[in-house]
């Protein structure tokens, strides 16, 4: 090598190349930042410029400033910092957005008075009629100090005139006076009524006089006759509340979700958001899978193939796409924690064995929702058979929320090429209702093992399983991955993360779970411009403040979609 050559070579290691895909003059750029580009080095820049909806340049203040034009908007970051768009591969959003302009989420509330003044805040800001609620995502767990049941007085009172449900995860739910009045149910039973109740009323919680407490006890199956007695939403309201949702998810630094649909999501939901996708845009990237409801008879089976069968992924684009089946297509398939623990007997494994076969030969990804380590043999057992017909290495096939996966399931996951999707649940303290973690003692604190994950090499990234079962704050589930805390300040987790690593697992690791990283993932010439200016470093700020971080400004696509710049 030449002197010169040797220098020059130096030089660009110890400054990095400004990185430039064309000679396109920006549209924005963004000077004087920390700009945690997320990058195969993790490199921090100073500055980034913007063409259309990509990334044109990111390097020195001087580099990315002699790029600017005389219509190039410059911005002055003040030193702030930027990281890629976060990216949820693990959210049930679009079945939320049926009532969000209802609801007051409780995400990363510590304080049972800050829950009730939220709830309070809500139902003062909603038009007559419309009832409050809060779907889930939450439990009392998650308080510091007093964590007892809201009453039937505290939620007249904050809610009066006004239906008010309030559901805790999918465990229990509170209500008050005007909603049992629109239900039908009397809040003062008498013993008579008491003895008579079925349906809904039987899952009421009374004190001796057969008086309501306005606590409703039974789970998913109370949850689902509550859902019977919402009241309608409209067309109309539906894509209201659809951009309502969106502009939250933006506010709190979310760019993109992987939606597994769910029980109650229907095709026509996606048909609808692919509509707003086509005529205005969306401000969240929705990726989604083929889902509808959890099939559980031999019947329904034979749908999910048939329906398999009859489409395709990754006709959509870079705003909306569908990706992959999943992340229950056949109940008895995924027995471990949604349904009766009743084993699936060899007709259920055949049936599971069909759809994954229909996959595997239509050239579909999959995820499939399983958290046990028995659950996930068997799905592997089946996965193993079929590979060796159809390779699916190049399907990125996932297992989601894998909570107690093993290292000799990692290393089988492996062969196969597949990938794991882990969630923040446990923030809201909540896996103490698991009873394998209670039997599991201190071991419980390796659930799930992200350490090990990590060090596996296996792709793997963050989501959180919500908006019912779990939080969506994506700094709250970093703060978890860093800290092993709950929100109520409990050890949960001791298998913890650095910072870096849990934003790469936040970001660009799910933009290649999604088969997005060309894409999505990082602060890149040639990507999508999906970043988030925050109001705090999240590298150095004091642990304790990561889950407090906010965007100022979340820009999708190059357009500032909530803050300002
Ligand atoms: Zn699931």
């Amino acid at each position: 090598m030449a002197t010169n050559t040797r220098i020059l070579f130096f030089l660009m290691v110890l400054t990095g190349p400004v990185s430039l895909i064309a000679q396109q003059v920006p549209d924005t750029i963004l000077l004087n930042g920390k700009i945690v580009t997320v990058d195969d080095l993790f490199s921090i820049q100073e500055a980034v410029a913007i063409g259309g909806e990509r990334i044109v340049a990111v390097g020195t203040d001087a580099e990315i400033r002699a790029l600017a034009g005389s219509g190039t908007t410059v911005v002055d970051l003040d030193g702030r910092t930027v990281i890629p768009g976060l990216i949820d591969n693990h959210n049930h959003i679009i079945r939320a957005t049926e009532y969000w302009p209802n609801e007051a989420r409780l995400d990363g509330v510590t304080n049972r008075l800050e829950a009730l003044a939220r709830l309070e805040a809500k139902a003062d800001s909603l038009p007559a009629g419309e009832w409050l609620m809060s779907l889930g995502g939450w439990t009392e767990a998650q308080f510091i100090g007093n964590r007892a049941d809201f009453t039937l007085e505290e939620l007249d009172e904050i809610s009066p005139g006004r239906p008010a449900f309030i559901q805790s995860t999918y465990d229990h739910a509170f209500a008050n006076t005007p909603w049992f009045d629109a239900m039908d149910i009397p809040v003062v039973a008498t013993r008579a009524q008491r003895d008579a109740v079925t349906g809904l009323a039987a899952h009421v919680v009374r004190d001796e006089a057969g008086r309501a407490t306005g606590r409703l006890d039974g789970g998913m199956a109370m949850i689902r006759l509550a859902i019977d007695g919402f009241p309608e939403v409209t067309a109309d309201k539906q894509a209201e509340a659809i951009r309502e949702a969106l502009t939250y998810l933006n506010g709190i630094g979310l760019t993109s979700i992987y939606d597994p649909g769910g029980v109650g999501i229907q095709g026509e939901s996606y048909a609808r958001l692919r509509g707003m996708a086509d005529t205005e845009g969306l401000t969240v990237r929705m990726f989604h899978t083929l889902a509808g409801g959890a099939p559980n008879t031999q019947e329904a089976a034979a749908q999910v193939v048939a329906e398999i069968e009859a489409s395709r992924p990754f006709q959509g684009d870079h705003v909306m796409d569908l990706l992959a089946v999943g992340e229950i297509y056949y109940a008895p398939f995924h027995w471990d924690s949604l349904f009766e623990p009743r084993r699936p007997v060899a007709q259920d494994l055949d049936a599971g064995k069909r759809i994954l076969t229909a996959a595997a030969e239509g050239g579909w990804s999959v995820q499939t929702h399983a958290s046990q380590p028995e659950t996930i043999d068997l799905l592997l057992d089946v996965m193993e058979e079929i590979n060796a017909e159809y390779p699916l290495r190049q399907l990125r096939w996932s297992i989601t929320h894998a909570d107690l996966v093993g290292r000799e399931q990692i290393e089988r996951m492996r062969h196969l090429g597949m990938n794991l999707q882990m969630r923040s649940i446990s923030v809201t303290a909540q896996p103490r209702r698991y009873r394998l973690l209670e039997e599991m003692g201190d071991a419980g604190l390796d659930v799930p093992p992200l350490r090990m994950i990590e060090a596996s090499g296996i792709p793997w990234g963050l989501g959180t399983d919500g908006t019912k079962a779990a939080q969506i704050n994506p700094f709250i589930t970093l703060w978890w991955a860093v800290t092993g805390r709950a929100l109520n300040g409990d050890q949960v987790l001791r298998q913890t993360l650095t910072r870096e690593e849990a934003l790469i697992a936040h970001t660009r690791s799910n933009a290649y779970l999604m088969f997005q990283e060309s894409n999505l993932g990082a602060i890149e010439p040639g990507l999508l411009a999906d970043m988030l200016v925050l109001d705090g470093d999240y590298l150095t700020v004091p642990v304790e403040e990561i889950k407090d971080i906010l965007p100022v400004a979340t820009i999708v696509g190059g357009r500032v979609v909530s803050g300002s710049l």
